[in-house]
């Protein structure tokens, strides 16, 4: 399990988010802007969170087969992901479970 934060992060803008483009360096199909946010985890110490989301920002469709749902802009501060973000029991340790709302971190009560 990985190191709680003293203070859970509240706000996206707060856990150094950006968007992620993608290139022909590390795919083979055109270049794709704005297709996942990055984001140091709420609640945990040395923990990066990557969701992908749909739509991506140059409106193409979802880089991967799941997109979070994305309703806003560009805005970090305003953004909303639907469903929940679920990483409990996942392979890099996280076990964060929340929700990122009009930009506003909502951590479950099943996070660890
Ligand atoms: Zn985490």
């Amino acid at each position: 399990m990985k190191p709680r934060r003293a203070q859970p992060l509240e706000r996206l803008v707060d856990a150094h988010p950006v968007w992620v483009d993608t290139g022909p360096e590390n795919t083979c199909s055109a270049n794709r802007r704005g297709v996942e946010i990055l984001f140091d985890c709420p609640i945990h110490e040395d923990c990066l969170c990557s969701v992908p989301v749909d739509p991506p920002l140059d409106g193409g469709p979802t880089f991967e087969a799941r997109g979070w749902k994305r309703t806003g802009g560009e805005d970090f501060a305003t953004v909303t992901l639907a469903p929940s973000i679920k990483r409990l029991g996942g392979p890099d340790g996280c076990e964060w479970h929340g929700f990122i709302r009009n930009g506003l971190f909502e951590t479950c009560g099943d996070s660890r």
